[in-house]
C-alpha cells in the first residue's frame, strides 16, 4: 500500500507553511502526563518528579514537536505490528471496536428490517448499531460448556432477511467458526466476529477475529491490551473492500493520492449491496505508540494469563460440582480475559447465585459479568418481548441463573488467586453439606 500523504502537509517547502497541528504540547503538559502515567507522592517521589523535570527543560530546547497528532506513521506502525501478530494485511487501527462494528454493518448496507443473528449474551457494543439503524435483532441460544453462540440455534433462527451473523468470543474463548462459517456461506451472510477479548486466540491454527468477513478487537482499558485506554482494530478477509477499509475510518477520505487544490479526495464507500457514507473513528499517534508497545510484549502478557487460568483449573478440578474452564482443547487457545466458572447445581446443592452470595461474603470480588441482553431495557424500548426471546433462548436462561460466573484472573498476586480458589471450593463444599 502506498504511504500516506496526509493533503494537509502537502504544502512543500515554503516560506510559510501550513502549520497543520493547532496546538502543540509543551514541556509542562509532558510533565502532567508522566505524573498522570507514574502516580506517586511523598518527598522522595517529589525529588524524583523534579529531577525529571530538570531533563526535560534541558530536552525542550533541543526538540521539536511531532507536528502530526492523529493518523500519522505512529498508527501506520501500529497496524504494521497487529498484520505482523494476526498474520493479516489492512488491519485498520479505530477509535475502538464499536466503531470496527460499525464499518463492517454499513459494509454490509445493513437496513431497517435486516435480521442479525447475535449471541444471547454479550456486551451492548455488539448490537448497538443494528439496533439503532432499526435492523432485527435475532438471539442464538448458546454452547452449555463456552457460553459462545451455538451453531446449531444459529442455523434454525436464519431467515431469508438474515445478513449477518455475529459471533462472539466471550471471555477470549474461540467459537466454533468452522460450523459458522460453513452455515454462513451456505445462506450467503456476512460474519462479522466480535473479538474484543480475543486479541491473541486460536482456532485450530487460525487468528480468531482473522475467521470471518470482518473482526475487531478491542484495546480498551479493560481488555488485555490497550492503546492508552481505547482503541480498536478491524480487520477483513473481503479482499474487495481491503483498500478501503483504512479510507472508511475517516469518510472515506484518500490520503494516498496527492490532493490537488486542497479539495477533499472523497469517495462513498462501496458496500456490499450499494455505497455508503463513512464516518469518523480515527486514532490518535500517542494511541497507537500506546498499542504498538503492547502488542510487542503481547506473548508474555497472554503466557501469565494462561499461567493464572491453569492454576485455577488445577485447584477447582476434583470436585463433580464445579466445572472449571477448559484449559486442554487442542483447537482453541483461548486469550483468559475472563475465567469462565461453571457449576453443576444438582451436584452443588445450590445454583450459582447461591455460589456469589457465599463469594462476596468471603471479599471475593464478583464482577459484573456478561447478561442475556434481551433482558435490558434498551431492547424493551425498541418493542421486544423479552419473555418471548427467553423461550428461545433456554440454554442462556439456566446458564445465567444457575450455572456461570467469570472470574478475574489477572493482575492478581498469587496470594489472591489462591485465596479465591480456596473461597470458591469452600463455598461450594457448604452447598453441598447444606449450609
Ligand atoms: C468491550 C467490548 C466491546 C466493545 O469494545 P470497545 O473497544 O469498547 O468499543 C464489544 N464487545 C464486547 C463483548 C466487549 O466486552
Amino acid at each position: 500500500m502506498a504511504k500516506s500523504t496526509d493533503f494537509r502537509y502537502n504544502t512543500g517547502a515554503t516560506r510559510v507553511p501550513w502549520p497543520a497541528v493547532g496546538e502543540n504540547y509543551n514541556k509542562e503538559d509532558l510533565m502532567a502526563v508522566i505524573r498522570f502515567l507514574m502516580k506517586g507522592e511523598g518527598p522522595e517521589y517529589e525529588a524524583a518528579i523534579q529531577a525529571v523535570e530538570a531533563e526535560v527543560e534541558k530536552l525542550d530546547k533541543l526538540s521539536t514537536p511531532p507536528g502530526k497528532l492523529s493518523l500519522g506513521p505512529n498508527v501506520e506502525a501500529a497496524e504494521a505490528a497487529c498484520d505482523a501478530y494476526l498474520k493479516t494485511s489492512g488491519s485498520t487501527f479505530v477509535a475502538n471496536a464499536t466503531a470496527g462494528f460499525e464499518i463492517a454493518y454499513k459494509y454490509a448496507n445493513l437496513q431497517p428490517g435486516d435480521e442479525v443473528i447475535v449471541p444471547a449474551i454479550t456486551f451492548i457494543a455488539t448490537m448497538a448499531y443494528p439496533l439503532s439503524v432499526g435492523a432485527k435483532l435475532v438471539f442464538a441460544d448458546l454452547d452449555p460448556r463456552t457460553c459462545n453462540m451455538d451453531p446449531k440455534d444459529v442455523e434454525k433462527k436464519i431467515t431469508p432477511k438474515t445478513k449477518m451473523i455475529v459471533p462472539v468470543h466471550i471471555g477470549g474463548y474461540p467459537c466454533d467458526m468452522d460450523a459458522i462459517m460453513e452455515i454462513a456461506n451456505k445462506h450467503d451472510i456476512l460474519v462479522l466476529e466480535d473479538a474484543a477479548h480475543a486479541f491473541g486466540a486460536m482456532y485450530k491454527g487460525k487468528m480468531v477475529g482473522t475467521i470471518g468477513h470482518f473482526g475487531a478487537y478491542s484495546f480498551h482499558e479493560v481488555k488485555n491490551c490497550t492503546s492508552f485506554g481505547e482503541g480498536g482494530i478491524l480487520t477483513t478477509n473481503v479482499d474487495a473492500f481491503r483498500p478501503y477499509m483504512k479510507r472508511s475510518r475517516f469518510f472515506g477520505c484518500n490520503f494516498d493520492t496527492p490532493i490537488k487544490n486542497w479539495l477533499y479526495d472523497v469517495n462513498a464507500m462501496p458496500g456490499k449491496y450499494g455505497p455508503f457514507v463513512a464516518q469518523n473513528s480515527s486514532t490518535t499517534e500517542i494511541q497507537a505508540l500506546g498499542l504498538k508497545l503492547q502488542v510487542e510484549r503481547y506473548d508474555k502478557i497472554l503466557a501469565e494469563r494462561k499461567a493464572a487460568a491453569e492454576y485455577v483449573t488445577k485447584r477447582l478440578s476434583g470436585n463433580p460440582a464445579i466445572i472449571p474452564q477448559d484449559t486442554e482443547n487442542p483447537d482453541v487457545v483461548p486469550t483468559y480475559h475472563l475465567y469462565l466458572l461453571e457449576i453443576d447445581p444438582a451436584k452443588a446443592g445450590g445454583d450459582v447465585q447461591t455460589l456469589k452470595a457465599k463469594l462476596t461474603e468471603k471479599g471475593v470480588t464478583n464482577i459484573p459479568h456478561f447478561g442475556p441482553l434481551f433482558h435490558f431495557d434498551v431492547l424493551k424500548t425498541y418493542g421486544y418481548d423479552m419473555d418471548e426471546i427467553a423461550k428461545t433462548c433456554p440454554v442462556c436462561e439456566d446458564l445465567f441463573n444457575n450455572r456461570f460466573t467469570h472470574l478475574p484472573i489477572y493482575g492478581l498476586t498469587g496470594e489472591q488467586l489462591e485465596y479465591m480458589c480456596d473461597a470458591i471450593l469452600e463455598a461450594v463444599a457448604e452447598m453441598q453439606e447444606g449450609k
